[in-house]
């Protein structure tokens, strides 16, 4: 049975006062107990929302980590620092971080094998560029990222992984894939995974949908066959639309 999931990108926002803030107004909406609701908070909020949350059923993920244990690796955090303070999931992958610090598959694929080998789970985001798309070019883009991210994972370790489709052209844009669009890639994706670990893999594997996700267009989405739900940026900044996300399917 795959998981229905709605994860929260806070990105690089709030200070840790805010930080508090919204996660207290999230405690006290009405989350979906049939979804599992995780927030990724900067690095520097963690360790204080570990506490926070630890009677909840609230995840909590980092958006990043680095793939050594330990290091002259200056302003670096470690995934055994993240466990250390209760960390459970990492965002891998994510277009900013390809964009902005020049990380591709390979070197991302490393961080994944560390992050599952310490008993995390990642968040593993591939999406392809408007370009990409335009050129017809975005079936070879998803992919090659998610087998040089993924696929040098055995069956278990890969089962432990979340995988978000988040086309690049749709983050922070307002402009959403349709379900259409969204629902193909998804289905492309876990056919992908079917062709390297077999069907059972592949179908129980959580795929979740980001790019301008709001309340106002959740349900459809989350309703197709091969969503299992959501990785939210800004509308997971507001409480009461993170919890109607979580009621969206
Ligand atoms: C994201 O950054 O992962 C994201 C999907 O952002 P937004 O929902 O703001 O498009």
């Amino acid at each position: 049975m795959r998981q229905k999931i709605v994860a929260g990108n806070w990105k690089m926002n709030l200070d840790l006062d805010e930080g508090k803030e919204l996660l207290i107004n999230i405690l006290d909406t009405d989350l979906n107990n049939d979804v599992l609701a995780i927030v990724a908070p900067p690095y520097i909020h963690l360790n204080s929302f570990k506490r926070i949350l630890s009677h909840t059923n609230i995840g909590l993920a980092a958006q990043n980590c680095h793939h050594q244990d330990s290091g002259a690796y200056t302003g670096e955090i470690s995934v055994k620092m993240l466990k250390s303070v209760g960390v459970e999931y990492v965002i891998l992958g994510h277009s900013e971080r390809r964009e902005y610090f020049q990380e591709d598959s390979l070197a991302i694929s490393f961080k994944v094998n560390t992050v599952v080998q310490n008993g995390l789970r990642p968040i593993y985001c591939c999406g392809e560029t408007l370009i990409e798309r335009q050129d017809g070019e975005h079936f070879k883009t998803i992919a090659k990222q998610i087998k040089q991210g993924l696929f040098n994972l055995n069956e278990m370790e890969l089962l432990n992984c979340i995988i978000a489709y988040e086309p690049i052209w749709a983050i922070g844009t307002g402009e959403t894939a349709s379900p259409a669009q969204a629902q193909e890639i998804h289905a492309f994706i876990r056919k992908t995974i079917a062709q390297q670990y077999g069907d059972l893999v592949a179908n129980n594997i959580s795929i979740l949908y980001g790019g301008s996700v709001k309340p106002a267009n959740a349900q459809e989405l989350f309703n197709c066959p091969d969503i299992d739900g959501g990785l939210i940026g800004g509308a997971a900044l507001d409480a009461k639309s993170f919890a109607t996300l979580t009621h969206s399917f």
